[in-house]
């Protein structure tokens, strides 16, 4: 219970300026109504629905009686590094040695310790937009500020090497890629990358490339690893990955960085005083996830093709929706644009914002806000969720609109 007194305990300028999460604000809401008792269509975080593969939980379950109950490395156990070594050697041909690799607490304590390593007070990055909410708080935190590109509809949300090289400043130090992108589900191709690639390598930008939707990619789209296309972009690239969205491992909380020796060891160094190591229990896990048989990643990314195919049929019907057809990752990003300054349950649409809080409140569908992820008029729908949930979400969605 919190006491009257004249003190007020400070809260540092960093920390004071940190917005939460948006997407994980999203969720918490939907699991308030869920407590209330309100059947709510979240669509809201990015997550798979899908509980672990079998094969997997049981690695975790032996790894507990095999006694791997204690502090690991810092920078994680040989035997997983070793295997996403393996993995990137036969995904993509590229070599990596155990210690350029380093293992976190999820792809996002990854990017956060990759930022701290890199930039500081007076650097600036480069963010092409949309891009993911925890980009830019997480650059904040370390004291540098970004720039954003604005890649439009028209260009299929992607950067285009003119807009990069406008955008290169002295102060300019990294470029964050994410491709597959969340929100936008954007997959550049090869040639598009070799061409950002061109401009990177005639300026002095570090890349980090946020590669975590690789292996959820539709149709003829193709992920591609920035740092294998060529030599000098693997000594200037940190790339990042993760067991979350591949193998439904979000909770389990499995990140991973490979690149430059001394980058990754600075890194290590960090998360020793952080947070000494991620769980043993997990890391174990995720060489279960990497070694066993893929047939299981597979499967959810045949579901997840197929409740894509849903979602772009259920939306072209929807009057005032449009959508550019995501090639990667698991959202639906569409312009909704045409209802604002329209009255939908009662209240007046203006923005991105005020669209989802109707969407949530009359129709018990939450999305999120396109403006958190640098890209007002369009709201983001994670359909990472089952299609019986897809379907009733976008009736309730189309009869809110008509
Ligand atoms: N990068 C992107 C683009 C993401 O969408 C996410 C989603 N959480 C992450 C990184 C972080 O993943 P995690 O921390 O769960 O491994
Ligand atoms: N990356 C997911 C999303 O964008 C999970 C939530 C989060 O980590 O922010 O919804």
């Amino acid at each position: 219970m919190q006491t009257k007194s004249a003190y007020q305990m400070p809260v540092s300028p960093m920390a004071a300026a940190v917005q939460p999460s948006a997407t994980l604000a999203a969720g918490a809401k939907a699991r308030q109504l869920k407590t209330q008792g309100i059947h709510v269509y979240d669509f809201s975080l990015g997550e798979p629905d899908f509980t672990t593969p079998e094969h997997i939980m049981q690695a975790a379950a032996d790894a507990m009686k095999a006694g791997h109950t204690h502090y690991t490395a810092a920078s994680g156990i040989v035997e997983l590094r070793q295997a996403i070594c393996r993995w990137y050697k036969k995904t993509y041909g590229i070599d990596y040695t155990a210690e350029q690799v380093i293992v976190s607490n999820g792809a996002k304590h990854s990017i956060h310790n990759t930022l701290a390593s890199i930039v500081g007070p007076g650097d600036e990055v480069i963010i092409p937009s949309p891009y993911w909410v925890s980009y830019s708080d997480l650059v904040q935190m370390t004291g540098a500020t970004y720039k954003l590109v604005h890649c439009s509809a028209e260009s299929g949300f992607k950067m285009t090497p003119a807009q990069l090289k406008a955008a290169i400043s002295p102060r300019s130090k990294l470029l964050m890629l994410n491709s597959p992108s969340n929100p936008t589900g954007a997959v550049y191709s090869r040639k598009e990358l070799e061409s950002l690639a061109d401009v990177v390598l005639d300026s002095n930008l570090a890349v980090l490339s946020d590669e975590i939707y690789e292996q959820l990619v539709y149709g003829d789209a193709q992920a591609t690893c920035f740092a294998a296309m060529r030599k000098e972009l693997y000594d200037r690239t940190i790339t990042i990955s993760g067991a979350s969205k591949s193998y439904a491992m979000t909770g389990w909380r499995m990140g991973w960085a490979l690149g430059p020796l001394h980058v990754i060891k600075a890194m290590g160094n960090v998360q020793s005083q952080q947070t000494s190591c991620p769980s043993s229990i997990s890391q174990y896990t995720a060489v279960a996830a990497l070694d066993g048989d893929q047939q299981c990643v597979a499967d959810m990314r045949k579901e997840f093709a197929a409740r894509r195919e849903l979602v772009l049929r259920r939306l072209k019907e929807i009057p005032g929706v449009a959508i550019l057809p995501p090639d990667g990752a698991f959202y639906a990003f569409f312009d909704v644009s045409k209802h604002f300054g329209r009255t939908l349950g009662g209240k007046p649409v203006t923005d991105s914002a005020s669209f989802c809080l109707v969407a949530l409140e009359a129709a018990h569908v939450n999305l999120v806000q396109g403006s958190a992820f640098g890209a007002e008029g369009y709201v983001r729908m994670s359909y990472a969720t089952s299609r019986e949930q897809i379907n009733g979400g976008l009736d309730r969605l189309e009869q809110l609109l008509k």
